[in-house]
């Protein structure tokens, strides 16, 4: 027949409720008993991994991360929009520049121009692209 303390001693010496005395005289038969090993050990780690799960309630540690990671997330973006407005601008003047040149017209004039507009056209995807990951980032607020 197949032994089933595990289920009720099992459980009470798990979450600690067992007395002393219930403790040795359980651990004594866990000793000879293949099925209660086994059960203890699987729910061993259950039990292990629920408590692990738990969220720690938000500290002084966290909450000071937490400013610390907003505050960094402010700083680079900032740095990040001047950046943007700074190489737009001297792409912008330098494409208005080509346009303008009395040898815009010229294959050299007209090459440049074209390059300078792919640049431009291509900072501008970067840019869009990076706004909208960082917008969709699930990552936001987590610290990594
Ligand atoms: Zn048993």
């Amino acid at each position: 027949m197949e032994c089933n303390r595990f289920e009720s001693d099992g459980m009470s010496l798990l979450d600690g409720e067992m007395t002393e005395s219930g403790k040795v005289e359980y651990e004594a038969h866990v000793q000879t008993c293949d099925r209660c090993q086994t059960e203890l050990r699987s729910l061993g780690r259950i039990v292990g991994m629920t408590s692990e799960l738990r969220l720690r309630p938000p500290d002084d540690e966290f909450w000071n991360g937490y400013w610390e990671s907003v505050y960094r997330r402010s700083e680079r973006g900032l740095g990040f929009l001047f950046l943007c407005v700074g190489i737009l601008g001297l792409l912008a003047y330098a494409v208005y520049h080509a346009v303008t040149s009395p040898e815009f017209l010229t294959y050299e004039g007209l090459s440049v121009t074209v390059i300078l507009a792919g640049l431009l056209v291509i900072f501008v995807s970067v840019v869009r692209e990076r706004y909208y990951e960082s917008k969709n980032d699930p990552y936001k607020g987590v610290r990594r």
